[in-house]
């Protein structure tokens, strides 16, 4: 039985990878500190005999007994709110956490693959962005500990594999949503969907111009694993290349959620990229993977999932204005 260790094992898409290696039938160990993770998210594993969990920060020394197929690096506060809160350990997690992964597969022999991230683009110039654009990024803005912890981690991945011959991906994740992402970590889509489910107006930062491209969590998970076993190591985008403004967006919702809520505008984060949308020809071409599911039929699963939370958890997460500490 082949052996993978996934890191940030507790988070949204680390939760769906454990149950996709559990699916292929693999042996899963998962890791996770439960900074930003939660274990409601893997609970339903704990029963099988195929799945370990370690309660431990990557940053640190990590040892796993025994032989080890495959890492998956998927430990790092994502979303904004989170890393303008905990920067240093987003800083660590992408650098010190990567280099301790890196020697754990050297050590064992494993082919590790990293979650690197759209955000290494920063607020890009180019259009639809192609692995071969190199990024637009403020390197001391408040997004930077993210954007360059994981360029580092390109960087340091990179040279394992030249310098060490050790195998290795990188998969540059876009805009992903989904059942199990926090309904509190402020992300457009639990941001806007908790407001309409508590009864708030909805918030849109800068005057919504602003464009994402949301790609369903089964679709990159089905990407995620593809990559990992092709024999490609160069970075490759995985992500959903329908485009759409902030502002179409939340009309978006409205209509999903049949909220009676106004749209309010609030000031635009700093650095807060202006277009996102992922050239995915590689991924197309050397994977044969492209999304397959719509956004709307993705955002009614999401939106089933936000509806099945209790009352409490709704509550706990009210939404929490971050721009007043991050303006332009
Ligand atoms: N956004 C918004 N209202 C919110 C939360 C986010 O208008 O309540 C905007 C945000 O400014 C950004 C886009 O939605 O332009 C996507 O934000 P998210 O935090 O989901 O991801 P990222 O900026 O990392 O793509």
């Amino acid at each position: 039985m082949k052996k993978v260790l996934i890191t940030g094992a507790a988070g949204f898409l680390g939760s769906h990878l454990c149950d996709k290696f559990i699916k292929e039938g693999f042996k899963v160990i998962g890791m996770d500190n439960l900074i930003t993770g939660d274990l409601k998210n893997i609970e339903h594993l704990f029963k099988l005999d195929t799945f370990e969990f370690y309660h431990h920060d990557v940053s640190k020394f990590v040892h796993i007994p025994g032989d080890l197929d495959y890492i998956l690096h998927f430990a790092s506060p994502a979303s904004p709110i989170d890393y303008l809160k905990i920067p240093i350990q987003t800083l660590k997690v992408g650098s010190l956490g990567t280099h301790n992964l890196l020697g754990l597969a050297k050590a064992k022999g494993a082919r590790l693959l990293i979650a690197s991230t759209s955000e290494v683009y920063g607020d890009p110039l180019v259009h639809p962005q192609t692995e071969e654009y190199y990024g637009n990024v403020n390197t001391i803005g408040p997004r930077g500990v993210y954007d360059e912890a994981k360029r580092f981690q390109e960087s340091m991945t990179m040279a394992y594999h030249r310098f060490h011959g050790l195998e290795t991906r990188i998969v540059r994740i876009f805009n992903t949503y989904g059942p199990r992402m926090r309904l509190n970590d402020g992300r457009v889509i639990p941001a806007f969907i908790g407001q309409a489910l508590r009864g708030e107006d909805l918030t849109v930062f800068g005057d919504g111009s602003q464009t994402r491209s949301f790609c369903y969590v089964d679709d990159q998970i089905e990407g995620i694993y593809s990559l990992l076993m092709s024999d490609y190591v160069e970075p490759v985008n995985i992500g959903n290349p329908y485009e759409i403004s902030i502002l179409d967006f939340v009309q978006e919702i409205i209509k999903l959620t049949g909220t009676q809520q106004k749209i309010i505008f609030k000031p635009l984060p700093k650095d807060d990229p202006m277009q996102r949308q992922p050239d995915i020809t590689k991924a197309k071409t050397i994977l044969g993977w492209e999304p397959k599911v719509d956004r709307k039929e993705g955002m009614r699963l999401t939106y089933d999932y936000f509806k099945s939370l209790s009352e409490n958890e709704l509550k706990k997460s009210e939404h929490k204005d971050f721009t007043s500490h991050n303006r332009k």
